[in-house]
């Protein structure tokens, strides 16, 4: 589970990383007082699980808090790569002199933790390493051995950080390990002109397979999580939020994945993964098409199924039924094959939703979903 940025800074804050002052709010008018607190300048940041916020308009400085307030208004509700921002982080503002990057990571491939760590920092770090390959260190870490001094003494040395760093980079190997982080990230980790090391962004995602031993998890859980994957989980559906418009529903994670893949082909971006299994019930349908339409940034609804246990006419009752709960609201594309697909299509033949057509291929229901999203 991704974290946001605040939550974040939280954890760096309780493992002795300095971090800027900082609170969160979703009103505008919280936000002024809260500048006001911070002694006036303020910077305002989105609370999005995405990089790249300060390029999409998401991180504005305000010198006051009369324009905290208004920048706050601009930012709440903004949408960053489709994802509505319900609340801002505002901080108080830091004296930079110089940006560097840190992270770790889990490398499966080496069966290790893999630092990546440069004294370019600010920029997404796969920018820097495709026009300077050279100005980004990587050190494997041994999970057994871990970040002693004398691993971050060679982080450090390995990237140019300055000397200092040895002390945030041990602190934040313990974030990764106590807090079963999968990855942790700081960008940028700047040095002040008063010659502090300060991480102004975070970024962690925590390993969802060890919550239950992070007790404090279960009561924050709800907190931590996209509001519509919580929904999801709630209903026990199998959905990950993605950044696009195309909204889909498969059976089967493999034909899920690989109906991701051919809706990018066709110039799209899907905006999310749901996987319904085998059975497909009305229930599971309309519970399912209600988690996808609630995403205020999908524009089109791609069902893709491949009948094998499961029957393809069992699907489109399922569809129908759903229908019957859930007020459609966008178009749906639907493709049935396999075991009795041609009953299937005839239950929805027959149903006639205005919103509702059907596509005879995986390719050409993909290219006709981008294209109502793409178009609307
Ligand atoms: P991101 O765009 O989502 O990575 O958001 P960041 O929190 O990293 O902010 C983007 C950029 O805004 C940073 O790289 C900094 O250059 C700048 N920034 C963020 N906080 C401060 C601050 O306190 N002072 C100054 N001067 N710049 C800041
Ligand atoms: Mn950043």
């Amino acid at each position: 589970m991704d974290l946001y940025e605040h939550q974040a800074r939280e954890l760096f804050e309780e493992h002795g990383i300095a971090v800027p002052r900082a609170e969160v709010t979703d009103s505008s008018k919280e936000a002024r007082e809260i500048a006001r607190r911070l002694g006036g300048r303020a910077l305002v940041k989105a609370q999005v699980k995405t990089g790249g916020r300060g390029k999409a308009g998401g991180v504005k400085l305000a010198a006051d808090p009369a324009s905290a307030e208004l920048t706050a208004r601009h930012i709440l509700g903004m949408d960053i790569k489709g994802h509505t921002v319900a609340t801002v982080m505002l901080a108080q503002p830091v004296d930079i002199e110089s940006e560097f990057y840190v992270s770790y990571v889990l490398d499966r491939a080496a069966g290790r933790f893999l630092a990546i760590a440069s004294a370019e920092g600010g920029m997404e770090i796969e920018e820097v390493a495709a026009r300077r390959p050279d100005a980004v260190a990587r050190v494997h870490i041994d999970p057994a051995r871990g970040v002693t001094s004398a691993k971050a003494g060679e982080i450090v040395a390995a990237a140019g950080l300055p000397a200092q760093a040895v002390d945030v980079l041990v602190r934040l190997w313990q974030v990764l390990v106590r807090e079963d982080a999968l990855l942790v990230e700081v960008n940028p980790l700047v040095r002040t002109r008063q010659g502090r090391l300060v991480a102004l962004d975070g970024k962690v995602t925590l390993d969802d397979n060890a919550s239950f031993r992070q007790s404090r998890r279960g009561g924050a859980a709800a907190e931590y999580g996209d509001p519509l994957e919580e929904e999801a989980a709630a209903k026990g559906l199998n959905y990950v939020k993605l950044d696009g418009e195309v909204g889909i529903i498969g059976n089967g994670a493999g034909l899920v994945m690989a109906t991701l893949d051919v809706v990018a082909g066709c110039g799209a971006r899907p905006a999310n993964f749901l996987d319904i299994g085998g059975g497909a019930s009305a229930g599971v349908m309309a519970d399912g098409l209600a988690v996808i339409l609630s995403d205020p940034a999908v524009k089109s609804v791609f069902v893709n199924v491949f009948g094998g246990i499961t029957a393809c006419d069992a699907v489109a009752e399922g569809i129908v039924r759903g229908l019957d709960t859930v007020r459609l609201t966008k178009p749906l594309v639907v493709r049935l094959d396999g075991n009795n697909a041609a009953r299937g299509r005839a239950i929805l033949d027959e149903h006639r939703h205005p919103l509702v057509e059907q596509a005879t291929t995986m390719d050409g229901a993909a290219r006709r979903a981008a294209r109502l999203a793409t178009a609307a």
